[in-house]
């Protein structure tokens, strides 16, 4: 089945905030939220925190997928708003969370939807200020969230080199961000590859061989039963029909990257009107995978 990811989703496992941008909650005896979208959000996962768990100081950890502004933009917020909260991210997310630039392109991203969901924010502090991180994870970690309740960390580099995905094996249930690619509005799967083309599919490979029964995605929706089966082996077809597509523009284009990005904008962006993303940060991605398969990484 596709759901939306909103409020419920299993036993103890919920999304909050909006589908657009989920936190997903594990609750548990250490409870752990997976990613924290947007800086304008962070007292909404606040507020939503504090109504399933009871007492806020009790979520023990926060962890991220990866560094992008839409997936730990509002993790700085949380952590000045839960002092004992442990964050966990791959060595290189701690890294670029420590880097300036890196900051600086989180708040100019943010800026805009803050001013748009200024209501949302009210008089509270959601910059985004760097971010340190408590638990540096690495592939194969195990973290114990309670008696039996295992959270398996697997490094899934490709749509950046600082991806991580969460796997609980009891629940048989992934949290992925975008190294599995994001689905339109038509559930055809978008590949997102935008640091290695190698490194992502040997990820999915890696994804392939788990027993998986529910799917967490990046935005919008949750797999489960057989639409989470059969996941993994859409995304790597797609990724490789994707690759082929951009390979094939290219020699059409004579190597003219910019006319590629032009066509494929046009063809999937423009003419289905499908893609979820908003045109900036989709263009930024498609620069990025075009780019990716014409030097061959
Ligand atoms: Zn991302």
């Amino acid at each position: 089945m596709i759901i939306e990811s909103k409020g419920q989703i299993h036993d103890n496992l919920y999304a909050i905030g909006s589908s657009e941008f989920p936190g997903y909650l594990l609750k548990g005896k250490r409870p752990v939220l997976f990613d924290a979208g947007m800086t304008f959000m962070g007292p909404l996962y606040l507020v939503e925190l504090e109504n399933l768990l009871g007492d806020i100081n009790s979520l023990a950890f926060h962890f991220l997928t990866h560094s992008h502004f839409d997936h730990a933009g509002a993790s700085p917020f949380l952590k000045r708003s839960i002092p004992g909260l442990k964050i966990g991210a791959s060595p290189a997310a701690a890294e670029t969370f420590r880097k300036p630039n890196a900051i600086e392109l989180i708040k100019n991203l943010s800026r805009s939807l803050e001013e748009k969901n200024s209501a949302l924010i009210g008089g509270a502090d959601v910059t985004f200020n760097g971010l340190e991180i408590d638990l540096v994870l690495s592939d194969g970690m195990e973290i114990e969230l309670a008696d039996g309740l295992v959270c398996r960390v697997i490094a899934t580099p490709g749509h950046t080199r600082d991806s991580l995905s969460f796997y609980i094996p009891k629940m048989k249930a992934i949290i992925t961000g975008e190294a599995i690619g994001a689905f339109d509005r038509n559930f055809t799967i978008h590949p997102e590859f935008t640091s290695s083309y190698q490194d992502y599919m040997a990820s999915l490979e890696k994804l392939a061989a788990l027993d998986i029964e529910i799917i967490l995605m990046c935005h919008y929706f949750t797999l489960t039963g057989a639409d989470a089966r059969g996941y993994m082996q859409k995304a790597i077809m797609g990724a490789q029909a994707f690759k082929e597509r951009i390979e094939h523009y290219l020699m059409n284009a004579n190597g003219d990257r910019q006319a590629v990005v032009k066509k494929i904008f046009q063809e999937d962006y423009e003419a289905t009107g499908a893609i979820l993303q908003d045109s900036r940060p989709y263009l930024i991605n498609l620069d990025a995978k075009v780019r990716v398969v014409a030097e061959v990484r």
